[in-house]
């Protein structure tokens, strides 16, 4: 097998109770690089069109990728896979800390689930063996504890994977959760391990990775870490939360349900600053080697309104501004509070701050009465009903249960014209950056395979060298760089290593490459990792067309500045998600109308078979 892969899958009958390993095809692995470019390769050839994401028929994978746990700067990254129960259609989500690496150090490279249990159970990998144990102690422990019993029985040096209450009870934003503050939150992926009744993941490995030349890759390391520019230092010290007060005073934040604007309607914003969430930090915190760590742990609150524990994560940005500025809530404390809630019921962050935010709108509004909150008082910006409100969505108690599967799902329960306070994209709650004024986020949101990404499109965090000299201030023109970016950063993504660090870490994209190249031995250039970014971005936009979905995803209007804001910088701004979108599906050769890979490009890229599904 290539260097930089185990070479190795396991595949696990939950129905049958059965595990059995496969070999990883080299050339597969060259060709999708890992992640969601292998899940995503593996699905659509093992997995029928149609299924329903939450019977046994689907197909749920832990995916690493060729960089992940090797000495390629912020190697830590795994990606779940699976059909997504939000959109229909493509799912996936990334998380770091020590997991992924863990897998690798185990023997494999993914692990795939098929089947659904009889009861809880939770898979054990302990150096190339795997066995399934009953969960039935863990199940209804949050993610903490089932972390710490994993950690108790099969000793400290154990990683886990695992859900908390909300992916047991099959709430549609649930994530997967490991190490205490990291999770792969998005397509709902939470909801479909719940489905399976599998509790956790528990890997223990001291396997070493093959790598081409060990003594010229950790050469390479010490110096692309001596190369770390200060963009890195500033992800150290306040890590993604030091975003915060740039994103209100540019209008990129949230504000009210994305309503209003942060500089006029939350003036407190400074209250979550940066600075602010330093203060507050007791300790650094990373994921597995990263020479950036730009997470953190928190001091312990014991005493004031929002307690929380000496294992609070620090808030990153996404939840600052969804719990934050998108709900007017200006109390520090009560988001590192919320934070720690959503970790320990593992609900993805950005979906439940829409989902409150959503909430407090429809309060605002009059759609929702306290007989519908059970006495609950929902106001903007009153921390205490909203920490309230999110622990009933983690337990899915009384109207927490209205909202515990995301704002689409919502309104279609509760009706009376709240859809247009839904603020999603084809069921995916939008995340923490503002379109209008942001046309690259546009594109990403309506244009990518998984609607509503702040991760994904081409033009976010790629080091000097990635992306061609083009007006980023233009609406137009922008088609053929967005291709350009889009393809290298699925590409980066795919072999396991972390976007900040890509973004933050490395000087130049250059770096990424010689990275690739020395930990696999290929003889690997920028062209072919776009190559290879294109075949995994067309076959994941395949996998949604063979499901019936169709792209651009459908957008709200509010989002899209229909009609514009009347405030704030972003003031009078709309965007045409469309028109951005057809210069992207056009660089892509992607039909405008339904974002169909064309024949031609699908067989230019190797994908005859997908080719021959799209095209009977
Ligand atoms: S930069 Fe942050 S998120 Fe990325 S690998 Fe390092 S610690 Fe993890």
């Amino acid at each position: 097998m290539a260097h930089g892969f185990m070479g190795k899958m396991l595949w696990v009958d939950l129905s049958k109770k059965q595990i059995k390993e496969e070999v990883l095809d080299e050339k597969m692995g060259r060709d999708f690089l890992g992640g969601y470019g292998l899940g995503a390769r593996i699905l659509f050839s093992r997995q029928k069109a149609g299924v329903d994401p939450m019977g046994p028929e689907a197909v749920l994978g832990l995916v690493t990728g060729v960089l992940t746990g090797t000495d390629a700067l912020g190697g830590s990254r795994y990606v779940m896979v699976g059909k997504s129960p939000r959109t229909g259609g493509w799912g996936d989500a990334n998380s770091g800390g020590n997991v992924g690496p863990y897998l690798k150090f185990a023997g494999y490279d993914a692990v795939f689930f098929t089947g659904k249990s009889d009861k809880p159970v939770y898979l054990f990998i302990d150096n190339g063996k795997a066995e399934l144990k009953d969960a039935a102690r863990l199940w209804g422990k949050d993610s903490f504890e089932t972390q710490d019993m994993l950690r108790a029985e099969h000793g400290k040096d154990v990683e886990v994977a695992c859900i908390g209450p909300s992916g047991e009870n099959l709430s549609l934003i649930a994530a997967v959760m490991n190490n205490k503050g990291r999770a792969a939150g998005r397509s709902g992926l939470g909801a479909v391990m719940g489905s399976k009744k599998l509790k956790a993941i528990a890997i223990k490995g001291n396997m070493k990775i093959p790598v081409a030349d060990p003594a010229k890759s950790a050469e390479m390391r010490k110096k692309h870490i001596a190369a770390m520019g200060p963009r890195s230092n500033f992800m150290r010290d306040f890590g993604t939360a030091g975003l915060f007060n740039m994103a209100c005073e540019s209008d990129d934040a949230p504000c009210k349900n994305w309503a209003g604007a942060a500089v006029i309607d939350y003036p407190n914003y400074k209250n979550l600053g940066g600075d602010k969430v330093l203060e507050k930090r007791q300790r650094g915190w990373g994921c597995w080697h990263c020479p950036i760590a730009c997470g953190g742990i928190m001091k312990p609150n014991a005493a004031g309104e929002f307690q929380y524990s000496a294992e609070a994560h620090k808030p990153e940005y996404e939840t600052l501004a969804m719990f934050g500025s998108n709900l007017l809530n200006d109390n520090l404390d009560s988001i590192v509070k919320l934070n720690d809630i959503c970790n320990r019921y593992g609900l993805d962050t950005i979906s439940a701050g829409a989902c409150i935010a959503f909430a407090l709108e429809c309060y605002d509004k009059g759609i929702i009465t306290k007989k519908d909150t059970g006495g609950l008082e929902l106001k903007w910006g009153d921390p205490k009903a909203i920490v309230t409100m999110t622990e009933m969505m983690g337990k899915r108690e009384g109207f927490g249960d209205i909202i515990a599967d995301g704002v689409m799902m919502a309104a279609r329960k509760i009706g009376k014209g709240s859809e247009k306070f839904a603020m999603h994209i084809a069921g995916e709650e939008v995340p923490a950056h503002d379109s209008r004024g942001g046309p690259h986020f546009a594109i990403g949101y309506a244009g990518e395979p998984t609607p509503a990404r702040h991760t994904q499109g081409g033009e976010g965090p790629l080091p000097p060298g990635a992306l061609p000299e083009y007006n980023r201030g233009s609406m137009v023109g922008r088609g053929a760089p967005h291709k350009v970016g889009a393809t290298l950063t699925v590409a980066y993504n795919a072999t396991g290593v972390c976007m900040i660090v890509i973004g933050d870490g490395y000087g130049h994209f250059d770096q990424f490459v010689e990275a690739l190249a020395t930990i696999t031995g290929w003889d690997i250039t920028k062209e072919e990792l776009m190559k290879t970014g294109e075949r995994i971005e067309n076959i994941r936009q395949a996998f949604n067309i063979r499901e019936g979905q169709k792209t651009p995803w459908k957008y709200p209007d509010r989002m899209l500045g229909i009609p514009p804001k009347q405030v704030g910088p972003r003031q009078g701004l709309t965007v045409d998600e469309k028109a951005l979108c057809a210069e992207y599906y056009q660089a892509m050769d992607w039909d405008v109308k339904t974002g169909k890979p064309s024949q031609k490009k699908l067989q230019e890229l190797g994908l005859g078979d997908v080719a021959r599904v799209l095209y009977p």
